[in-house]
């Protein structure tokens, strides 16, 4: 039995609960791997990432916990890193933050408009539709072609460990076009082969239908197929933001993997490499 899940937020940035509220509860429903990767701060400030500030006392906080839990669970101190089309994690002081954390989830939560502002894609769908109309002048597809440029990027330079949630678009966009549409299967092709170049893993996430209730699982059917056929791997990133999403949707990942014809996930070694494993294991 393993049992795993590669990115987790606390209170630090947009999550509900302390570190170690999320740990104990990843401990009590029977977790192996577990991670923390909190939204990296950037310049812009968010109310959602982290503080500056806070990133002492963060680290200071991964690393205790993860000496104290050390016997339980294999506990990695990570971060959820932003990219920004054309100007990468440069706002982000991402290479200090790298000095203290072992794993980084890699992410794109904005559009850059052609005012040059960034407008978040993932947030409520009142946002999207700002970004929308004063980033776009409307335009969906040019939305959604520079989110996934930005995605295409960050996937190919940002060196994570994790590349999360691809079709995050979907997320607010899913109700405005069908993502089987020839223009956005374009899209996601990108994203896919950029995964594959970079030789690391894409994520399960099903954080959105919890948070949501909209039905939304990244990666869609239609990219978990190109995800497939371009053999890149999968694992498990519950996106969980309160304990009681840390075991949620769990099963229902997994299955919805399975019968889709998933039949390998990877889960992380200590030497940062990640290992393929039978997905029975994980179901077992
Ligand atoms: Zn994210
Ligand atoms: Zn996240």
């Amino acid at each position: 039995m393993f049992k795993a899940s590669y990115h987790n937020h606390s209170l630090y940035s947009d999550g509900k609960n302390t570190i170690r509220e999320m740990i104990e509860e990843a401990v009590r429903t029977g977790f192996s791997d577990f991670a923390i990767t909190d939204h990296a701060y950037h310049l812009q400030g968010t109310g959602w990432a982290l503080e500056f500030g806070a990133y002492e006392p963060y680290f200071a906080e991964l690393a205790s916990l993860k000496e104290e839990y050390s016997g339980a669970i294999n506990f990695i101190a990570g971060i959820e890193a932003e990219w920004f089309y054309g100007k990468g994690t440069e706002e982000t002081r991402l290479e200090y933050v790298r000095e203290h954390v072992e794993f980084t989830v890699g992410s794109v939560h904005y559009a850059i408009g052609l005012d040059g502002e960034r407008y978040i894609i993932d947030g409520t769908p009142e946002e999207f539709l700002v970004g929308l109309g004063q980033g776009f002048d409307g335009d969906l597809r040019a939305l959604v072609g520079n989110y996934y440029d930005s995605y295409v990027e960050m996937a190919l330079n940002l060196n994570a460990d994790l590349i999360a949630h691809p079709d995050i678009i979907l997320k607010n966009a899913h109700g405005l076009f069908a993502s089987t549409e020839n223009w956005h299967l374009d899209h996601m092709q990108r994203a896919v082969k950029a995964i594959k170049q970079a030789a690391k893993p894409t994520e399960v996430n099903m954080g959105g239908n919890y948070r949501y209730k909209n039905g939304v699982i990244y990666p869609c059917e239609a990219i978990l197929e190109m995800i497939m056929a371009e053999n890149v791997p999968l694992t498990v990133g519950l996106d969980a933001h309160s304990v009681d999403m840390v075991n949620s949707y769990y099963e229902e990942s997994l299955g919805y993997l399975y019968s889709r014809g998933v039949r390998s996930l990877v889960k992380y070694s200590e030497n940062g490499d990640w290992i393929d494993t039978d997905i029975a294991e994980w179901m077992a």
